[in-house]
């Protein structure tokens, strides 16, 4: 491991206005991710802002809906009453994230913020234009079974490696974060994450020294929630495609749909164009099946990963049906 330098926030204000003066610093606070890339040397920070011991987050009513604090461990999360009463989808795509253990120190801003598991960036011997700009990407003609069939780039087919994104994107999350000067924004979950273009290596719209400090969760929507993730094993493994589906069904037709899919892409997946088209319709196999081939019209394999297109077409099916059913 590289040596870098440490210290512990007082407060976040502190952290953000410390953050902002260099870019190469990192928050520190479950660490699960960070840690493991600083001793493969991928993350080479000179600097580490311990931001552990600020207020920890709460999960606290915000209007009708959540405000989730950004430091609230992965385990409380799940298990809080009104994540699994109201937004189940939530509570079971967390449950399905790495291991007890892991989650018990994963925070929620980590995991929004975790890097990916594309093999190649974490292995320095191989070319990554994420890890470093310009050198290329193994992984375009290598094993890229777990690679990124939409939204990806010549650049980079790497995913975003979280389940919880894809329920929270599903859900309409917005992510409440603070500045150097003391400014707080909301940014739609979708919009805090970047697609690849030509610079894979910029990852999110966060700005230098900017803080992640809470989630919002808006009301939870009406209807059948279902979070279900495909993986190699049954436990502690990445999505291969992961769903994230609401369906609400009144007097017979779909009075709203919503439809995330993870482990396709560096973002969670949605296409509010064809959840709209659902609306109004009967729902039946064959409707679900159109809108399957639509969300996956542009849909690229690379060669490993081609299987990827087909089992996520059968996945966004059934779990329709699925929800429809219920
Ligand atoms: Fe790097 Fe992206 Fe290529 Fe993986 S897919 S090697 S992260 S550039």
């Amino acid at each position: 491991m590289i040596p870098f330098s440490f210290e512990r926030a007082a407060t976040a204000a502190d952290a953000t206005a410390r953050a902002s003066e260099r870019d190469d610093v990192r928050f520190l606070a479950g660490g699960t991710n960070l840690v493991d890339l600083m001793k493969l040397e991928v993350e080479r920070p000179s600097h580490l802002i311990d931001i552990s011991r600020l207020p920890r987050g709460a999960v606290a009513r915000h209007g009708d809906g959540l405000r989730i604090g950004a430091t609230v461990t992965n385990a409380d999360l799940a298990a809080h009453p009104a994540v699994r009463s109201r937004y189940p989808m939530l509570a079971r795509a967390l449950l399905s994230g790495a291991s007890p253990q892991l989650r018990n120190k994963a925070t929620t801003a980590g995991n929004l913020l975790q890097r990916t598991r594309c093999a190649y960036f974490q292995d320095l011997a191989m070319r990554c234009n994420k890890r470093a700009p310009g050198s290329g990407c193994d992984a375009l003609h290598g094993d890229n079974r777990n690679h990124a069939i939409l939204g990806a780039s010549d650049a980079c087919i790497a995913t975003h490696p979280s389940d919880m994104a894809v329920a929270m994107a599903a859900l309409d999350a917005q992510v409440e974060s603070l500045d150097a000067r003391g400014g707080v924004r909301l940014t739609a979950l979708e919009d805090l994450y970047r697609l690849p273009d030509g610079r894979p290596d910029l990852e999110t719209s966060l700005r230098r020294g900017e803080l992640v400090t809470a989630v919002l969760l808006p009301p939870a929507p009406p209807g059948r929630q279902i979070y279900r993730k495909v993986r190699d094993r049954a436990s502690f493994a990445f999505a291969l495609v992961s769903i994230a589906a609401v369906l609400h069904v009144d007097g017979g037709r779909i009075a709203a749909a919503r439809l995330a899919l993870g482990g396709v892409a560096a973002k969670p997946w949605r296409d509010r164009r064809l959840e709209e088209a659902l609306v109004g319709q009967s729902p039946a196999p064959g409707l679900f099946r159109d809108a399957a081939a639509r969300l996956l019209a542009d849909a690229v394999g690379r060669g490993r990963n081609d299987f990827k297109i087909e089992l996520a077409r059968r996945l966004i099916e059934r779990t329709l049906t699925e929800a429809a059913d219920a």
